[in-house]
């Protein structure tokens, strides 16, 4: 017998080569309808897997991420099978779940082009081997016979696999007429999946190198229940319908010219208008929060970067130096603001009495980004960072930390983002020379960041061996209306660059001393934090950051007069307003405004000129009626004061 310990504590004997699927029996039935995969001691684990000695056991349903991926990797292979029977001689690359579903490269065989118009009869194919409810077997086998099944198969990308794995490691997975080369884990059968949809195809260089053959990449999703994938359909028509490039182009907010340069946004002037308000916001909370702003080029001396290690990590990848014609110096674009920060630390020594020192800037970075990988506002080649550098002592970290936390929460719920996640890294506690930075420091700072999160009451999940080589970090994931989830901001400890900057301070003990660095961004940048903000809106913005605040509309020319007075006593109260003076019914004005997302229309005929009113109609069609011009201004700007200015202390 063997002891089974689970996740509330309780421990149940079992036979040994007991399997997750038999423990799940033993528990209830319906626990073993549900069940996926199961952890053992921590790894995921196919549910049929016996489990030779005592161990750690936790059954994985649907919603845990373990036992989503093993189903959507399943997936990978349940399409794959139904690919080898549809085109026979097809060749196989690599199979993964990915975030939402999975893709499998294949490379079909010279002239044979999978298309849209395919994907019905993979479904099909799918639905079959669904229904014949194969089981997936998992099979151990050494390096010799791999490679040797799978040269008999002439699956050369996946010999090319195996030669680099080692021997002793390598298994297999076979359901039907089609084996993998695959570490697992798997669902038992193939009727755990139920609903299947091809969703599209792409190119995709072997192993992403653009010398070697290109494969077709196709995308898949899979789900339990019919209903969850048509809930997954429509989300998707939805996240087109918002997509920020779109709505982007129709309420003029930012534009690309190709003789600008891709990637290179162009801020219109609504667009303007909102980035600015959204900047404004995040300065007041910085000057709350004693930051001071400074500004810096956007190019630096190439030693600067040789100085950060940016060079060596990035330079050849980077866009290439500037020359000046006579001296011969070379500039860089700056990737980052840090190094500049840096230098400014450098202007005058500092004592532990200066610390800490937080710089701010909205500081414009140029990164080099493959012309294919670019898209919209969220993969860019110049973008402006809501960025900041806290110099600190070690002592300093974990209120530092409570700090940006507390601001970034602020941020959050003034923008309405209700729910977000939360990510630790922390190092490898198995191989702690790989980080640079003492233990003692480390220790610090990772305590540092754990306190700081249990303290505000975050929930974060720790990882392990995430961390960047020179700090740990927090990072911050929001949810979308859609339930997406965008990486945001980051709050990073770096003992790295004051390292090579050799900044210092002098402590009270009058000896010098390095300073930590804390690198903070909420927003990540303006351009992904706005195509963020548009997508979760539809484009819908609060009412203090809409561009236009409020349209009137008057009934007929004879009213534009008095519309225009009332855009005048509007902009009194710093409220936008703008007057649909065109030719048209009111109806069609009122429409057309709608459209465009603005928060209030105000239409004005002869009752509100003469009665200095305007008649209200607020964003979806709510008529709250004629009110006093003056009495809606106010209102309105009181209503705009209160939304940028949130009560900082009050979170
Ligand atoms: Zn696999
Ligand atoms: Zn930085």
């Amino acid at each position: 017998m063997i002891r089974i310990t689970f996740p509330d504590g309780s421990v149940r004997e079992y036979e040994k080569g007991v399997t997750g699927l038999v423990i799940a029996q033993s528990i209830s039935q319906r626990l073993a309808q549900e069940v996926l995969a199961a952890s053992v001691n921590g790894e995921t684990w196919d549910l049929t897997r016996p489990i030779e000695e005592d161990a750690t056991v936790n059954l994985l349903k649907w919603d845990d991420d373990e036992a989503k991926h093993a189903y959507w990797h399943s997936s990978a292979h349940l399409m794959a099978e139904a690919l080898q029977v549809l085109y026979p001689g097809i060749k196989f690359g690599i199979g993964p779940a990915i975030e939402n579903g999975f893709y499998y490269d294949v490379d079909p065989g010279e002239g044979v082009v999978i298309k849209e118009a395919d994907f019905p009869a993979i479904e099909k194919k799918m639905m079959e081997l669904i229904a014949a409810k194969e089981e997936i077997v998992r099979q151990s086998i050494s390096k010799k016979d791999a490679v040797a099944l799978f040269s008999g198969r002439d699956e050369h990308y996946k010999v090319e696999l195996i030669n680099e794995l080692e021997d002793g490691t390598i298994t297999t997975y076979t359901q039907g007429e089609f084996t993998d080369l695959c570490r697992g884990p798997h669902l038992p059968n193939t009727s755990y999946i139920r609903a299947v949809k091809v969703l599209s195809s792409a190119g995709a260089y072997w192993r992403g190198d653009e010398k070697r053959p290109q494969l077709t990449r196709l995308y898949g999703i899979t789900f339990p229940k019919k209903k969850l994938l048509d809930e997954y359909l429509l989300m998707l028509e939805e996240a087109k319908k918002r997509d920020h490039r779109k709505i982007g182009k129709e309420l003029q907010l930012f534009a690309f010219s190709q003789t600008v340069g891709a990637g290179l946004p162009l801020w219109l002037p609504k667009g303007t208008q909102l980035r600015m308000r959204l900047e404004d916001f995040l300065k007041r909370i910085q000057r709350e929060f004693d930051y001071e702003q400074v500004i810096t080029p956007h190019i630096g001396h190439k030693q600067l970067y040789v100085t950060s290690g940016h060079y060596a990590k990035y330079g050849k990848d980077s866009f290439q130096p500037i020359h000046t014609p006579e001296e011969g110096e070379e500039f860089l674009l700056k990737p980052m603001n840090c190094p500049h920060h840096c230098e400014i630390y450098k202007t005058f020594p500092r004592s532990y009495k200066d610390l800490p020192l937080r710089l701010a800037e909205f500081g414009t970075v140029y990164r080099y980004e493959q012309s294919g990988e670019l898209h919209g506002l969220t993969r860019v080649r110049g973008f402006t960072q809501d960025d900041a550098h806290i110099f600190c002592t070690p002592d300093q970290v974990k209120d530092e930390f409570l700090k940006v936390v507390d601001i970034i929460f602020i941020i959050f719920k003034a923008l309405d983002f209700e729910n977000f996640e939360a990510q630790i890294s922390l190092r490898d506690p198995e191989n702690k020379e790989k980080y640079i930075g003492s233990d003692e420091n480390w220790e610090k700072a990772e305590r540092a960041i754990v306190e700081a999160c249990e303290e505000k009451g975050l929930k974060a999940r720790v990882e392990l061996g995430e961390a960047a080589f020179y700090g740990p970090k927090l990072d911050f994931m929001v949810k979308d209306a859609l339930g997406r989830r965008w990486q945001l901001g980051t709050i990073q400890v770096d003992y790295n660059l004051p390292e090579r900057f050799e900044l210092e301070y002098t402590g009270a003990d009058n000896q010098k001393h390095r300073p930590v660095m804390i690198h903070r961004a909420p927003f990540g940048s303006m351009e992904r934090f706005v195509a963020v903000l548009i997508e979760h809106t539809a484009g819908k913005f609060p009412l203090w950051l809409a561009p236009t605040q409020a349209v009137i509309l008057p009934v007929s020319e004879k009213f534009n007069d008095y519309a225009y007075s009332v855009v005048k006593e509007l902009k009194r109260f710093e409220i936008r307003a703008e007057v649909d003076d065109r030719n048209e019914k009111v109806g069609r004005k009122i429409r057309d405004n709608e459209l465009k997302r603005i928060p209030y229309l105000l239409i004005v005929g002869e009752k509100e000129a003469d009665n200095e009113e305007v008649s209200v109609r607020k964003q979806g069609g709510i008529d709250q009626g004629s009110v006093k011009l003056r009495t809606f201004a106010e209102e309105m700007a009181r209503d705009v004061e209160k939304m940028m200015n949130p009560p900082l202390g009050q979170i």
